[in-house]
């Protein structure tokens, strides 16, 4: 069994100790990643600062064409990272493709964008006084990513850093490390200078605490759970380290009277469905206003009935496994809750068969508005629908959350999209587009879903600080 190894100043490093990656397909053991201790953490950011006075020295022109390198060495890759994401993740075949070519226009926007981290220069109030507004990169940065994107979502913070003239070390989820691993090997095959990028793994919070108490460390950058974010901020009091987060969601969908139904069922389905539910602009709860409620309800259950699950590597397979066992028990707890709760079970339901974290692509009606479900982050392939009468109470029930990272709404109304689009607190709203998001426009959370924006010409304010010169000429 390979034991894959750390990346660290420019070295391939098998450090001795290391931990399982599994596929929630089938529960076999696929690989073991070296993990490391807070020694090497401490080293890698000591290294990663050393090489941040050249780094910052190579124009923005020269990052970029670097990234582009990065980019090239990943295309090439992109059959074979993309089987790496479906074996440690589960998720189909076809969607990690997906993501590989995300991740790749991720890479390629924030090339293009190196060039462009413009100042400006001020009109003055004193004669002879100039002022300059100038954007400089923070220093070293800490990325910490999750699994449900392991190799998007890092790309979403390691680019734009890069781009900005951060050196930065990656700690992915332990569940899903290989994918990492791989975006290693391209930056390697890239040349990039040694210490800019280093891969670590290993015990989450030993790792995170040398990140927020060494002062080399300018900044973490974080996507995953709101309840780790919190001890992140808590952590982060101590050494006022600055921040950004990318935490949990509960969207919503609202599906209106005057929406076309099958395009509204089937932006809901790629907003509930994709990556077996375990996104986090996944559709969690889902509204439907009282005139079409019958008619979505059926089309739905239909379409939902009509997935394919099954082993990720299979190209028929639309819904794959969940990503553990504890995944699973949650989806059956709030299936249940729901059911105790009124709601009525329209398909699926169950978790599905004895080998891998499979569990049924599910629909329930008539959801209790205080069921599990419609509050909590399910993360599943369920679907628990109810009805709403007029505008104002969808958007009460939208709003109804602390979350605000997504919200969908379903309409042929051009005034009811601008209503919807200022009065949801969410950071990204897709109206009859159940994919909105994109490498050239912002993303990110409101409330308690997260703080700052990746992506865009935001993307890479993260990495920067922003300075004033003010010249006085005499
Ligand atoms: P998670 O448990 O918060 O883990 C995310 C990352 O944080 C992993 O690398 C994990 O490492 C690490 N971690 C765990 N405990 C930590 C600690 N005490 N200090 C610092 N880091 C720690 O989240 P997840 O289960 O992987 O991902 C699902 C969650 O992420 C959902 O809530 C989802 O909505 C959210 N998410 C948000 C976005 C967004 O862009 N807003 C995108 C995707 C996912 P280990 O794996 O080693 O434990």
């Amino acid at each position: 069994m390979k034991t894959h190894p750390v990346y660290l100043n420019g070295n391939w490093v098998i450090t001795g100790d290391s931990m399982p990656v599994i596929n929630p397909a089938s529960t076999e053991v696929i690989g073991r990643m070296s993990v490391v201790d807070r020694v090497h953490v401490a080293q890698a950011i000591s290294d990663a600062h050393a090489a941040f006075q050249a780094w910052r020295e190579v124009t923005g022109k020269g990052r970029g064409e670097l990234l582009e390198k990065i980019a090239d060495e990943l295309e090439r890759r992109r059959e074979e990272v993309a089987r790496i994401i479906t074996l440690e993740n589960g998720k189909p075949i076809g969607q990690s493709q997906g993501e590989v070519a995300l991740a790749l226009d991720h890479l390629r926007w924030f090339a293009a964008e190196a060039r462009r981290i413009y100042g400006r220069v001020v009109p003055q109030q004193v004669e002879s006084k100039r002022h300059l507004v100038l954007r400089t990169p923070v220093g070293v940065v800490a990325a910490i990513t999750p699994w449900n994107f392991p190799l998007m979502l890092a790309v979403r913070k390691v680019a734009p850093a890069l781009a900005a003239g951060c050196p930065v070390i990656l700690k992915p989820a332990s569940q899903t490390p290989l994918a990492a691993v791989a975006l290693a090997e391209c930056m390697s095959k890239a040349e990039l200078p040694p210490g800019v990028f280093q891969l670590l793994a290993g015990p989450a919070e030993e790792i995170a605490n040398e990140f927020l108490e060494n002062p080399l460390c300018r900044k973490i950058s974080f996507t995953g759970s709101t309840e780790v974010g919190r001890k992140l901020i808590a952590g982060a009091a101590r050494h006022v380290k600055p921040l950004s987060l990318e935490l949990g969601g509960n969207a919503p969908v609202l599906v209106f009277e005057d929406c076309m139904v099958d395009e509204a069922v089937a932006g809901t389905l790629m907003a509930k469905f994709r990556n077996t539910g375990q996104s986090c602009v996944a559709a969690n709860r889902i509204y439907v206003q009282r005139q079409v409620y019958d008619a979505f309800i059926r089309r739905l259950t239909e379409k939902v009935q009509a997935l394919e699950v099954g082993d990720g590597v299979d190209p028929q397979v639309q819904i794959g496994p969940l990503i553990d066992e504890a995944a699973v028990a949650k989806a059956e707890e709030h299936v249940q809750d729901a059911i105790n709760g009124g709601a009525e079970l329209r398909c699926g339901g169950h978790r599905l068969g004895r080998v891998g974290f499979f569990f049924e692509p599910t629909v329930l009606s008539g959801v209790g508005h205080s069921s599990l479900c419609m509050f909590e982050e399910t993360f599943a392939p369920v679907a628990p629908v109810t009805a709403f009468d007029t505008e104002e109470e969808a958007i009460t029930l939208a709003n109804k959350t602390i979350h605000g990272l997504a919200a969908y709404v379903f309409t042929r109304d051009l005034g009811r999209m601008f209503r919807l689009a200022e009065a949801l607190e969410a950071g990204t709203i897709g109206i009859n587009d159940g994919l909105p998001t994109t490498s050239q426009c912002p993303f990110g959370g409101v409330k308690q879903s997260g703080w700052g924006r990746e992506l865009g010409i935001e993307g890479l304010d993260a990495f920067l600080d922003t300075k004033h010169i003010s010249v006085d000429l005499g």
